[in-house]
C-alpha cells in the first residue's frame, strides 16, 4: 500500500496514475484522514488555479480586442 509521502506525490498528479494503482490511492485515502485532507486541499488549489488562468486568458483576449478596435479606429481616421 502507498505511504503518506507517496500519496503527496500521487495526489498532485492523480490523473497520470495508472489504473491499477488507483485502488491503492483510494484505500489509503479511505483510512488516512491527513491524506484525505491534503487531497481535498490540493483539489481546491487546483480548481482555483484553473479559474485564475481562465480569468487571465479573458483579460488577454480583452486587451487584444481593445487594441484591434483602436487600430481599426486609427486607420479610419487616417483615411479621412
Ligand atoms: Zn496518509
Amino acid at each position: 500500500m502507498l505511504r503518506c509521502r507517496e500519496i503527496a506525490e500521487v495526489v498532485a498528479d492523480a490523473k497520470q496514475l495508472p489504473w491499477w494503482r488507483k485502488p491503492e490511492l483510494w484505500m489509503h485515502l479511505g483510512i488516512c484522514k491527513a491524506c484525505r485532507l491534503y487531497a481535498s486541499q490540493m483539489s481546491i488549489i487546483s480548481k482555483s488555479a484553473k479559474k485564475l488562468a481562465f480569468r487571465h486568458i479573458d483579460k488577454v483576449k480583452e486587451k487584444k480586442l481593445t487594441e484591434e478596435v483602436l487600430k481599426a479606429n486609427s486607420k479610419t481616421f487616417e483615411q479621412k
